[in-house]
């Protein structure tokens, strides 16, 4: 921790000199009352920082916003978030912080057990989504064959994965599913390819128990979280070998877990707060991530003495449904659809009908289903949540396949009435 420390106040005696977007955000703190910061009690005397604060100052300066250290000349890599739920993200980084990036993946490869006889393989059109991009460039810097699965369809990329014999793929988690789903549909053994490696990112579902275990099961592979965001500045963590939960990447952040709605430090469950002590080029101060996670108490077997995850991201802050008064997380929406083995896509739709709030769920199921999954569907949510769905059987085509992201809640309930 000391360590780190020295390295933030360092961070900031240059931040506070050259980047507006501090320079502003600071500037009514009493900083000399605070610096330098020289325990994590202080470090809480510190504002959080939240990516609301970085989207809205992209539009007060577009189109890159005042969150730059340097001069534009040193910035390099261009890179923007999804988007999938507010205004997409702008994030330039310098070599510096690329370098750091992918170092940070080869750290991960060593200890998935990746090495140059590898062919990974990403099933993405990733354009400047982080996530991918680095991957595939910290592949090819570890000496592996990469072949990228860019303007292919989903069945075109299955058949590369098995015609150029890939070992390591990766892939959203929901993305994995579906090329194994289209790949049963076409009689293509994936089980049996030469996938051994999945490395998982974009996604909360690899955190998922039984996703985890499905696309496992139905890839014959060993899946593998990755944690990190776009403005993260490097990889804020991953699975190690145990595959039960990431460790944080406590060499370059420090990692701070606070209940969401008081902002107070909690010591085993809350949302993560992450504070990039190298990430001078464009920082993120107590940087609220809006996930949640449990810490694992017992010291993790596999040697790494960084915090670690319970299961990876047990959900994003706000992915709960609240319906006629209850609260339901996604995630337990998600393990419990995910244990039935017939069950390959859904997506959940919520709307009023007559001022009553309605839950909707559409699936798509495997061919030979039994006619009675409507009814055992309903009955295990009804236990589980207590509460009554409508469940409408989709064909597969209803799902758009290449989507890097897939939208599960569509909830209508603030649309103009008459929509649904
Ligand atoms: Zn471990």
């Amino acid at each position: 921790m000391k360590d780190r420390l020295k390295r933030l106040n360092k961070l900031i005696k240059i931040v506070l000199k050259q980047n507006k977007f501090y320079i502003e955000k600071y500037k009514k703190l009493n900083l000399a009352k605070i610096l330098p910061i020289n325990s994590p009690e202080k470090l809480q005397k510190l504002p959080f920082t939240n990516k609301e604060e970085f989207v809205t100052d992209q539009e007060k300066h577009p189109p890159y916003g005042t969150n730059l250290t340097f001069s534009l000349d040193n910035y390099v890599h261009y890179h923007q978030t999804s988007g999938s739920l507010q205004k997409p993200l702008v994030w330039l980084n310098t070599d510096n912080a690329w370098n750091r990036i992918i170092g940070d993946w080869k750290s991960f490869f060593k200890e998935a057990g990746l090495t140059k006889r590898d062919i990974m393989f990403v099933a993405s059109s990733y354009g400047p989504f982080i996530g991918f991009r680095s991957a595939h460039a910290a592949a090819e810097d570890t000496g592996c064959l990469v072949i990228p699965g860019t303007l292919q369809n989903s069945l075109q990329r299955i058949k590369n994965i098995l015609k150029l014999k890939a070992t390591v793929l990766a892939s959203t988690p929901s993305y994995a599913l579906k090329l194994a789903n289209i790949a049963r549909d076409n009689n293509l053994d994936i089980r049996n390819s030469d996938v051994r490696i999945i490395i998982q990112t974009g996604e909360v579902g690899a955190g998922v128990v039984s996703t985890k275990k499905k696309i496992e099961e139905v890839w014959g592979a060993k899946c593998f979280d990755i944690y990190g965001l776009t403005e993260s500045g490097g990889m804020v963590g991953y699975e190690c070998r145990m595959r039960d939960g990431f460790h944080f990447n406590e060499g370059q952040f420090i990692i701070e877990i606070i209940d969401p709605e008081t902002g107070k430090p909690s010591s085993e469950e809350g949302e993560v707060v992450i504070t990039n002590v190298n990430s001078i080029d464009n920082p993120v101060i107590r940087y609220r991530t809006g996930d949640m996670v449990r810490l694992q108490k017992k010291p993790c077997k596999c040697g790494i003495k960084y915090k670690k995850t319970l299961r990876g991201i047990l959900r994003r802050k706000d992915d709960v449904i609240t319906i006629r008064g209850v609260n339901i997380p996604l995630y337990d929406i998600e393990n419990l659809l995910r244990s039935f083995n017939e069950i390959k896509e859904y997506e959940i739709k919520i709307y009023k009908k007559q001022e009553l709030e309605e839950l909707e769920f559409n699936i798509s199921i495997e061919k030979n289903y039994k006619e009675d999954i409507k009814e055992k569907l309903k009955h295990s949510i009804k236990e589980a949540f207590n509460i009554r769905v409508n469940i409408n059987l989709k064909g597969d085509d209803y799902f758009p396949s290449e989507k890097l992201k897939v939208k599960r809640i569509i909830d209508l309930r603030k649309q103009v009435p008459g929509n649904i």
